[in-house]
């Protein structure tokens, strides 16, 4: 199938080229993944290493996280670069709108971040990613606050790292989530655990459901 572009659109082309959003290389005609999907965001040789995750659990998950995918998702989270958020955005709206076909939402939230790690990074990646996710409800991204810091969760045991994050996160002050149905948004899902905090936290507040979507899983979940 051949793509017309409009003149604007050819001149914006040359202006704003597109960039792999793993490895940063300039697409072209020639080296973009002829996968109609991946073909606006990877190169060929990266496009070779996604993995969507064909796996089926409570939560909505489109990708795993290696390769590619692991590479752009760096990118976002220390490199300050978010040219990634509109594809996973993309994967994420089609993963959620299939699993959970049948459900009508209230509220649309994210996994927060402490205040310090929004002031560093500049951004909470998992609030950029899921503001691009259209989906028909009410959004809250300060839902949920995340009370202290668990960035040497990895240093922890899988038991001690659960302890602590359980308690790292709480409903906002003024929010009434009674009875309603929530779909909250993560980027990576790792143990669980942060997902499952903050489930947790929305469920004791009296929410009836709490429906989870990550863009991407470790395999070895
Ligand atoms: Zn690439």
């Amino acid at each position: 199938m051949k793509i017309f572009k409009s003149e604007t659109e050819k001149l914006l082309s040359i202006i704003y080229p597109e960039r792999c959003i793993a490895c940063g290389c300039y697409l072209s005609e020639s080296n973009r993944s002829p996968d109609f999907l991946l073909a606006h965001y990877f190169c060929s040789s990266c496009a070779l290493t996604v993995n969507w995750s064909e796996e089926r659990s409570d939560c909505a998950i489109p990708l795993y996280y290696e390769g590619a995918i692991r590479d752009a998702m760096l990118r976002l989270k220390f490199k300050s670069d978010v040219s990634p958020v509109s594809f996973f955005a993309e994967a994420l709206e089609r993963e959620i709108r299939c699993r959970f076909y049948n459900v009508k939402f209230d509220t649309f939230t994210c996994v927060p971040s402490t205040k310090e790690s929004v002031a560093e990074r500049g951004y909470n990646q998992s609030q950029l990613i899921a503001s691009k996710v259209r989906i028909d409800a009410e959004c809250d991204w300060n839902l949920l606050k995340k009370d202290k810091a668990t960035s040497v969760q990895h240093l922890l045991s899988a038991t001690e790292r659960k302890k602590n994050i359980e308690s790292a996160y709480s409903l906002s002050s003024g929010r009434d989530v009674y009875g309603k149905k929530i779909l909250l948004v993560d980027d990576i899902l790792t143990t669980g655990s942060t997902c499952e905090a903050c489930a947790r936290a929305l469920l004791l507040s009296g929410a009836s459901d709490v429906y989870v979507a990550c863009v991407a899983k470790r395999k070895w979940l």
